[in-house]
């Protein structure tokens, strides 16, 4: 810092003046500036123990010789140290064999343990890797058993088959069929031009047309209609404000509840109250024995306890902040928000917001889907209208279901 200040100051008054004016050593000045060269370092003197040329040109000597060629270090010295010679220590044997020939190593080849993998599960469905030898002969021939499980796969028995992808199904769960009561799952099909995903009553998938034939909807299609159905129920303000009555409605109901349940509970707390005053009267003036009354207000004392517990709780709720009435602009930001997730909002973004804002799709037919959301809960259920319902028709020509191996 002052180092750069008298650096600023030197071309205007020159270096001691400016050194003199900032209380800075011109000798330090001066040295940072043109610092000293480094000097070479001086070669470390051999330590006086340390073995001779000649001596080492011995030891290495010694250790190729012929009778010690296949030995180690040690057993050099050891062997040596028997016959009442010492020319150097076991580890000063290693120094000069690295220092002739590199890195001293173990010749033999030695065991690697491979690296430790944490046990992981790899089974995607139950029993899918673990088989037991069957204690006795087949029961079922082999070609009967392999055509159930052919038909087995193609009635979508196989849970292989279900939809693999969380995020591919919008409407997963909340679609319902009409006819039957089962849920629409997730189903697809892989036709000449791709793979076709629909939304399939469960009993129709599993158990064929006959026990249920209800439609099979292209999945695509059913989810932008219902999205559609919903931003139009979103911008629907006669049923927004259906809704908001309704909910508000009910609010206010619970708030009424809460205040009866409280006169009510105070109530009981003062019953409770006088009863064990008059047992305290009773066993003072001596008319009914201590052994009787004990157990009587013990009892007493756990009711009184737990109401007034309840009685605090009630009063916290009724002293709580009334709800205030969301605002038109706020109600706007919300609808804003919506709009720009659906629009730009990835998979799983719109299926948070489909399955957080849609009751259930009720599916009567391909004409009749009819969504409850619960914006609108409390007025009327809304239809998709016919414009819509198009939209809803099946692709022309409905894919086979191939195999999948
Ligand atoms: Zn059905």
């Amino acid at each position: 810092m002052i180092e750069q200040a008298v650096a600023e100051l030197t071309p205007i008054v020159g270096t001691r003046p400016a050194c003199r004016a900032l209380g800075a050593s011109p000798a330090t000045i001066y040295r940072r500036r043109r610092p000293p060269e480094p000097k070479p370092r001086r070669p470390r003197d051999a330590p006086a123990r340390a073995l001779s040329e000649p001596e080492r040109q011995a030891v290495l000597a010694e250790l190729h010789s012929e009778r010690f060629v296949d030995c180690s270090p040690a057993q050099v010295w050891a062997t040596l140290l028997d016959e009442g010679r010492y020319l150097a220590s076991e580890r000063t044997m290693y120094r000069l064999l690295a220092a002739r020939h590199g890195g001293v190593r173990e010749r033999r080849d030695q065991r690697t343990h491979p690296a430790y993998r944490k046990p992981e599960l790899l089974a995607s469905r139950p029993n899918e890797l673990c088989w037991y030898p069957a204690p006795h002969e087949p029961i079922v021939p082999r070609e009967l058993f392999d055509r159930a499980q052919t038909i087995l796969k193609e009635r979508g028995e196989d849970q292989s088959q279900r939809r693999s992808n969380a995020s591919e199904y919008l409407l997963t769960s909340r679609v319902r069929c009409g006819r039957c009561g089962q849920a629409y799952i997730g189903t697809a099909a892989h036709g000449r031009n791709g793979r076709y995903t629909y939304y399939t009553c469960f009993t129709r998938h599993r158990y064929g047309t006959e026990h249920c034939s209800n439609d099979r909807l292209p999945a695509e299609k059913l989810e932008q209609a219902v999205t559609r159905q919903l931003w139009k129920v979103l911008n629907d303000k006669t049923l927004l404000t259906a809704a908001l009555d309704h909910a508000y409605a009910q609010l206010a109901h619970r708030d009424g509840e809460h205040e009866d349940e409280l006169s009510s509970v105070q109530r009981k707390l003062a019953d409770a109250r006088a009863a064990m005053d008059r047992y305290f009267q009773a066993f003072e003036h001596g008319t009914m024995p201590e052994d009787t009354c004990a157990p009587r207000i013990a009892a007493l004392g756990e009711q009184t306890k737990a109401l007034e517990a309840r009685a605090s709780e009630l009063a916290t709720l009724a002293d709580s902040e009334p709800v205030q009435r969301i605002s038109e602009a706020d109600l706007d930001a919300i609808r804003q928000r919506v709009r720009a997730a659906l629009d730009d909002g990835g998979p799983m973004r719109v299926k948070a917001i489909l399955q957080e804002l849609t009751d259930e799709i009720r599916i009567d037919g391909r004409d009749a889907i009819e969504p409850t959301f619960p914006c609108a809960r409390g007025s009327t259920t809304v239809r998709i209208d016919g414009a819509n319902r198009s939209q809803c028709e099946p692709l022309r020509a409905a894919p086979r279901r191939a195999d999948v191996a």
